[in-house]
């Protein structure tokens, strides 16, 4: 079994509204897998990637790193992709490396190469108006991979996508993880998009992000067209589906 390259150790949060969105989760992110934290509208999942990503801490517990490095070079994507709006899509994903002090000719191909990634290089200079929404999220991606993070986490990115557009995506990340290796942690409400990307999914309810279920996925499967008609694949969404409906107490 891969090492966890992270984990979360009795992690608790509460605002200061006294809200409390996790309580004592145990959870370990392993080398390699892409994990989705699946379940309904408010249960915790973006909680839980805004603490790994450091932009909020835990009111108790602790989150450990195997690689005390990889925390500080994260790949982030959220649902909107928050482009500059007068930057060019080079220029926006340009931006990390800019802020890391790169020159824009030393980050040329890097950049170049992020675009090209996610099918982008005839893109550079376009500006975000210009694109659609699922060009605009292929953006925010590039931005993101630019950095060469061992870990990207991912919060609904393709959400507010149409569906067509969404399995578009959901087929080039597959690719784009099969060529760079790195870990992914992806948060959905999807049941569908949870088991197509997916070697293990980590169903979560309410109240206080409680796992209800974990399945693991066999990360041989292929990911392809065929996957989603696949009995696999149907096995995969029963259980999830069966899993979140128990949680919430309907019948199965
Ligand atoms: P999900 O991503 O599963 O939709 P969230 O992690 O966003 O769930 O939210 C979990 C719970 O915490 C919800 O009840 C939400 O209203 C609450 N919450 C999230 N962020 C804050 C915040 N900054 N202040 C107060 N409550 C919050």
């Amino acid at each position: 079994m891969a090492i966890p390259c992270l984990s979360l150790h009795a992690v608790s949060k509460t605002f200061p509204n006294g809200v409390t969105a996790l309580a004592g989760l145990d959870l370990d992110v392993r080398e390699g897998e892409t994990l989705t934290l699946l379940g309904p509208s408010g249960c915790g999942k973006s909680t839980v990637l805004r603490l790994i990503a450091g932009l909020a801490k835990p009111s108790a517990g602790a989150i450990t790193w195997a690689d005390p490095m990889a925390r500080k070079n994260l790949g982030v994507v959220f649902q909107d992709p928050t482009l500059l709006p007068w930057a060019s899509v080079f220029d926006n994903v340009y931006l990390p490396l800019r802020l890391a002090g790169v020159s824009r000719a030393k980050a040329q191909p890097r950049i170049m190469e992020a675009l090209a990634r996610v099918g982008l290089a005839d893109f550079a200079n376009a500006l975000p108006r210009e694109l659609s929404g699922g060009m605009k999220m292929r953006c925010a991606i590039a931005r993101a991979l630019v950095t060469k993070p061992s870990l990207i986490l991912m919060d609904e990115p393709f959400a507010a996508l149409d569906e067509v557009t969404r399995f578009r995506l959901n087929d080039d990340l597959v690719a784009l993880k099969r060529d760079l290796g790195a870990t992914i942690v992806f948060v959905t409400h999807s049941i569908y998009e949870s088991a197509f990307l997916s070697t293990r999914i980590v169903v979560m309810s309410k109240p206080r992000g409680r796992i209800v279920d974990e399945i693991e996925i066999d990360s041989e499967l292929p990911r392809d067209a065929e996957f989603r008609l696949s009995e696999a694949f149907s096995n995969i969404c029963r259980r999830a589906s069966r899993a979140l409906r128990e949680a919430t107490g309907e019948a199965a």
